[in-house]
């Protein structure tokens, strides 16, 4: 197992369309191992590969504080939604910043497990709006792309001067 390298807002790299896992094969699973100890080393309740610069379909999540539910999406789709919810978001890859992001309330997703076993889930509350953070990121998406101009505009420049000072 390795801990990758997680890319930091605003990287261009993260707005790179991930595209569909072709075979769960060993280097998936190694993927997929790699994204949980990346993501619970870092406190993280969900990771995309976008994030790690790996542009294929897989997030990997674990809601819990404990690591009991870890949870492998590949080649995720969200196939219904409904209602609306608001929740203050944060992400491993815009550190430090959290804002509130309009999202459907509840969804269904439909993916791949790491055995390439198909499955469907339905979520609310937290891992719904978890399961729509990320699959943003496999659009090129990133949580702040919600908010306004302004306040991208804000995130951005604060971001910059921290990582040009090492911070
Ligand atoms: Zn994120």
């Amino acid at each position: 197992m390795a801990l990758l390298n997680i890319l930091q807002y605003p990287d261009e790299r993260l707005h790179t369309v991930a595209r569909p896992v072709a075979k769960i094969d060993g280097r998936i699973q190694t993927l997929v191992k790699d994204m949980f100890e990346t993501m619970y080393e870092s406190r993280g309740i969900g990771l995309a590969a976008t994030q790690v610069d790996v542009h294929e379909s897989v997030v990997v999540m674990d809601l819990t504080e404990d690591k009991s539910e870890p949870r492998v999406f590949i080649n995720p789709v969200i196939i219904e939604k409904d209602g609306e919810t608001t929740y203050e978001e944060g992400c491993l890859s815009v550190p430090g910043i959290y804002d509130t992001v309009t999202r459907a309330e509840r969804v269904k997703v439909e993916a791949l497990d790491e055995k390439g076993e198909k499955f469907t889930l339905e979520a609310d509350g937290l891992l719904a709006i978890c399961i729509q953070h990320e699959l943003d990121h496999l659009m090129g998406k990133v949580f702040v792309e919600h908010l306004s101009q302004l306040k991208q505009n804000r995130i951005k420049a604060k971001l910059k001067k921290r990582q040009k000072h090492n911070l």
